[in-house]
């Protein structure tokens, strides 16, 4: 992991909704956008409210239409997290989306007919303090009658990189764009510049990171369904943020937004640019020495404990006792099955042995019990690994097939812990 890149810091929020900074030494931000038409008032500020209890922190609602401006004011008091108007083509929503209260504008001047309606918009924004986000998605820079113009300036700067000529016009674009901004003495802008292709992602952010010193909002737009989206958008984002390059995240899926978040989020705490909120859950992939079903297990425990535990605990799902211990380091709280039956540790000491169908509310019972003895004070996550000292106690729960053939499974798992 590099250092994050040093940029200016915007503010988006006010005081009832609290205020998000994005560049400078902020925590990167997650974003997500509305599915739902912003005119339905109700359901959008359920949608916007989910979104914010998924973790989000700044939310972005297009506004096409006046009906959509319109319906702005009544949204607005109604949510708790810094609202952003979308704007595409019509100045006047942007002008309409200020006037109602909305904490920062998404803006492309690209597809504005007239700049002196962008500096319109930049004054109304200056006037509130409100900032603005500058895209040169690839979708819609539309002035390319100048491109073999641009390409001759540029000259060869980009003449070894696949994405030459349109990192050059990107570039370009952005100088044009910003030199507005300029202009107008305004310069809290955030940068972005997204496309479908992650490789270019990763060039774009990267090129204009070494030229503009404003925040960047990283993302892969219309990256698909959340099944192949989620590596397509995480690898270009992972890789720029793990560079130190973006200040703010927005994951765009063909699906319910509320997975954008839970993604970015994961995103985030696997690079460890965000304290996690909830268990930290590691799980083996099975193979051949699996004896429970660890499959059904995991998912069962991974909801039961994101509905229950609100610490960082870092809980192991393991198939076996052979290899589990090694690849749970650090769990807090472990499970090792073997012989359809589980022994739980939790940090290092062995406090369970229980049939498999006992094992899922045997675990949340020691998780809930460990959360507990963190909140009071008595204990601290991480403070002790999951450590078993050989000989490893396979023995006690047989080592699978061998045994059960040998008949000696029920003498072996009659064993229990303190009488359990
Ligand atoms: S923990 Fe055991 S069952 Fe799971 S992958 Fe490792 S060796 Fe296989």
């Amino acid at each position: 992991m590099l250092p994050r890149r040093k940029t200016r810091q915007v503010s988006v929020g006010d005081d009832r909704v609290g205020v998000v900074k994005v560049g400078g030494d902020a925590p990167v931000a997650v974003q997500s956008m509305t599915s739902g038409y912003t005119y339905e008032i109700d359901t959008c500020v359920a949608e916007i409210n989910k979104l914010a209890a998924a973790g989000a922190d700044i939310v972005r609602v297009a506004v096409p239409e006046k009906k959509d401006t319109e319906a702005l004011k009544e949204i607005l008091p109604q949510v708790s997290v810094p609202i952003v108007a979308d704007v595409h083509f019509h100045f006047k929503r942007a002008l309409e989306a200020v006037e109602a209260g909305v904490h920062k504008i998404r803006l492309n001047p690209g597809n504005i007919a007239d700049r002196k309606q962008v500096e319109q918009v930049i004054a109304a924004c200056k006037e509130r303090g409100l900032p603005i986000r500058v895209g040169v998605n690839e979708g819609s820079i539309i002035e390319r009658r100048d491109k073999q113009k641009r390409m001759k300036e540029l000259g060869g700067v980009f003449s070894d990189n696949k994405h030459g000529h349109f990192l050059a016009i990107m570039i370009v674009k952005l100088e044009e764009y910003l030199d507005i901004f300029y202009d107008n003495d305004f310069y809290d802008v955030v940068i972005s510049a997204k496309s479908p292709d992650p490789t270019l992602v990763i060039d774009a952010y990267t090129e204009i990171s070494k030229r503009f010193d404003h925040p960047l909002h990283l993302g892969v737009t219309h990256a698909g369904p959340r099944e192949t989206a989620m590596i397509r958008s995480c690898v270009p984002l992972g890789h720029l943020l793990a560079a130190g390059i973006g200040d703010t995240v927005r994951i765009s899926y063909a699906n319910d937004p509320v997975y954008e978040v839970e993604d970015a989020l994961e995103m985030l705490y696997c690079l460890g640019l965000k304290q996690r909120k909830g268990v930290d859950l590691i799980a083996c992939p099975t193979c051949g020495r699996i004896q429970v079903d660890l499959f059904t297990l995991v998912q069962e425990v991974r909801k039961k404990l994101a509905d229950e535990i609100a610490l960082p605990i870092k809980v192991a799902v393991m198939g076996c006792i052979v290899n589990g211990p090694g690849e749970a380091e650090g769990a807090d709280v472990a499970i090792f099955a073997g012989d359809r039956r589980g022994i739980i540790y939790v940090q290092g000491e062995k406090v369970a042995n229980v049939p498999e169908e006992d094992i899922l509310e045997a675990l949340l019972d020691e998780c809930r019990k460990f959360e507990a003895r963190v909140n009071a004070g008595e204990v601290k996550l991480g403070e002790k690994v999951v450590e078993i000292a050989p000989p490893d106690p396979i023995g006690e729960l047989g080592s699978g097939f061998d045994k059960i053939a040998q008949g000696d499974v029920d003498r072996l798992t009659d064993l229990t812990i303190g009488g359990q």
